[in-house]
């Protein structure tokens, strides 16, 4: 044995100390510049081939490790920071939350239960989430990875509930009869995931048509449930999207929770994008009802700008929660006192071991207050009706969707060319403006139309940022048409 047993703490802090200083006035600089530098840019081949290489044999001085995530890393990020991001949905991130994530990583405590203060905060920040979206204290719930996680979460505890069985143990192929849950066509995709991994099957997803508004069709909803219980299926569970994923459409809540409770049926949901809107002063009224859910997925890395990742399941039954995820095995028996005499944090999830995503959620809420981020959510609604109001007034530029929310759905269209054409023409607009460090915009089809799509979740953007895209839009459209013209 050597005489100093080896460990992964420096011999001598001091280099550790002034790289790890060096780090944060580097971080601070990289976001007061954000705005400076391109949205996105594509990585040299040299720098992408270092991301090839195989495992390092032997160790490299922390100064020069840091030197290559400052120049090889940093200058090539996805964008989501910049005021100009505005592709899919996501976050922006933010600074405390930032560095909430390195501390709770310094602490290094695991969340997957005992007694410990990272996991009351953990229970608090659950608590803060029922708190902001109006659902009792007594309800439950646990924080994980994301939105499609949070989803799984409250499908799979729907599924056990519902099931009529003892599902844990005797598993699907004991259902009685095939189990159904009911979502409109625009439903996000992590819900064909969950049916999948709870064993259902994709075909226990019935998508329901929406209407001109992209909302569920609640006639046909109600139709497709008489039907499916006609012909022996188990109507179990509607999932209610609040904000979808192409255009921002909010499913008529208190009318599901209504047809949940007339016909017996669990009522999902799906928050993600717009769940949130619960704290806005005035976004508020578009999702009336939602506390009327049995669960409820959000995602704080979307509208609460938390770095990723983090989302939350909330479960208004705590019993039918724990109930469904429960296991204690003989290494994790709880003391009465001691560290592990605390709640086991993973008897409300598929993880054991969790990390304390909480802490960057905890200390950004504290820093700002909920109020902030509800005037934040205000202020992204306002940048979309901005956003709309000028593609509106714009010619060749049109507004694709009436969004309610902070999605738009628009295109360039000069006239006289084919959808075809124009979907090519708009998708070319898109690189463009991408590959030029511009903006960032992503696009979809809405009712058979392809469109370009900024959803506006950035507390960075500034109504000029929104005006630029449209110009930009507009002078990439012009350069483009012309070649198609003269081609
Ligand atoms: C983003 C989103 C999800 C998935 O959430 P992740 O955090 O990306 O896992 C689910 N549903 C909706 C409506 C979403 O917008």
């Amino acid at each position: 044995m050597p005489e100093i047993s080896e460990t992964l703490d420096p011999a001598d802090w001091d280099t550790h100390r002034a790289v790890a200083h060096q780090m944060v006035d580097d971080a601070i600089d990289y976001l007061c510049d954000v705005r400076s530098r391109p949205v996105w840019q594509e990585m040299p081949p040299q720098v992408r081939r270092q991301f090839r290489e195989g495992v390092p044999q032997d160790g490299t001085p922390l100064p020069k490790v840091y030197q290559q995530v400052m120049a090889e890393v940093f200058p090539y990020p996805m964008g989501n920071i910049h005021p100009r991001f505005w592709m899919w949905y996501m976050g922006a991130s933010n600074f405390t939350g930032a560095m909430g994530d390195f501390l709770a990583a310094i602490l290094g405590s695991n969340l997957g239960g005992g007694d410990h203060a990272a996991a009351e905060i953990d229970k608090q920040v659950v608590g803060w989430m029922k708190e902001m979206i109006g659902f009792p204290a007594e309800a439950s719930g646990t924080l994980v990875s994301g939105g499609s996680m949070a989803n799984l979460i409250g499908l799979t505890v729907a599924r056990n509930v519902m099931s009529g069985i003892d599902l844990r143990a005797e598993g699907v192929g004991a259902l009685c009869a095939p189990m159904r849950f009911y979502g409109s066509d625009q439903v996000h995709s992590c819900h064909r995931t969950a049916v999948e991994a709870m064993g259902l099957g994709d075909i226990a997803l019935h998508r329901v048509p929406s209407d001109a508004d992209c909302r569920m069709e609640l006639p046909a909803l109600r139709r497709a449930i008489t039907e499916d219980r006609a012909s022996g299926l188990h109507p179990a569970c509607i999932i209610a999207t609040a904000g979808t994923v192409n255009t921002g459409a909010i499913d008529d809540l208190e009318a599901i929770a209504d047809l949940c409770a007339e016909e017996g049926l669990w009522m999902h949901v799906d928050g993600c994008i717009g769940g949130l809107l619960a704290i806005a002063p005035k976004g508020r009224a578009l999702v009336k009802g939602i506390a009327r859910a049995d669960s409820i997925a959000i995602d704080p890395h979307k509208w609460l700008h938390a770095p990723f990742e983090v989302g939350c399941a909330l479960v208004r039954d705590a019993e039918a929660h724990r109930g469904a995820f429960t296991v204690t095995p003989e290494y994790l028996e709880a003391t009465p006192r001691g560290i592990a005499s605390g709640t086991w944090l993973h008897d409300f999830g598929f993880q054991t071991s969790r990390g304390f995503r909480a802490l960057k959620v905890w200390m950004a809420l504290k820093e700002q207050g909920v109020a902030k981020f509800g005037r934040l959510i205000d202020q992204d609604l306002a940048h979309a009706r901005h956003l709309s109001d000028r593609i509106v007034a714009t010619p060749n530029l049109e507004l694709c969707f009436p969004g309610v929310i902070n999605i738009v759905c628009f295109r360039y269209n000069p006239g006289g060319l084919s959808e075809a054409a124009l979907k090519r023409l708009n998708t070319e607009i898109m690189v463009l403006m991408q590959e030029g460090g511009i903006a960032a915009v992503s696009d979809t089809t809405v009712r058979g139309r392809h469109c370009l799509r900024a959803a506006i979740n950035n507390h960075r953007t500034l109504p000029c940022d929104l005006d630029m895209l449209t110009v930009e839009a507009v002078r990439l459209g012009e350069i483009l048409a012309q070649r198609v013209t003269s081609a």
